[in-house]
């Protein structure tokens, strides 16, 4: 389920080319552009859905069930000392995609650029 204008449903389908991190049936991972920290990797339904509130249980628990091997891909190629998972939902708390996804922001130090 496509929409037209979102900007993420054209990555999934490759018409905007992306660093792909991840990717099956249901869930497609990639770098984000603006790379907050090294390795900075955004999560995403395939099936449109404009935010958490909108998100139905199913394509939800889809999502979140591949976040854990992804955050070890992640873990084993850029070796952070940590990780942040962020989800922004509305203009007001930062969302400028409206396409449900979740951030993962590997953390290296103090001075990585994320606070
Ligand atoms: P939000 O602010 O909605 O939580 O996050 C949207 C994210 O999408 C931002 O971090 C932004 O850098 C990223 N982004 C926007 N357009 C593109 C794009 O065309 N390609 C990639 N890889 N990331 C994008
Ligand atoms: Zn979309």
């Amino acid at each position: 389920m496509d929409h037209e204008d979102c900007i993420f449903c054209k990555i999934i389908n490759g018409d905007i080319p992306s660093a792909k991190v991840y990717e099956d049936e249901n869930v497609y991972a990639f770098l984000d552009i603006s790379q907050v920290t090294k390795g900075h990797t955004l999560v995403v339904p395939k099936t449109h859905t404009q935010n958490i509130y909108e998100t139905p249980p199913d394509v939800a628990g889809k999502l979140f069930e591949r976040v854990p091997a992804i955050a070890n891909a992640i873990k084993r190629a850029y070796h952070p000392a940590g990780m942040n998972l962020l989800n922004n939902n509305e203009k007001i708390a930062d969302q400028s995609v409206f396409h449900l996804h979740i951030h993962l922001l590997p953390r290296y130090d103090e001075n990585d650029g994320f606070s």
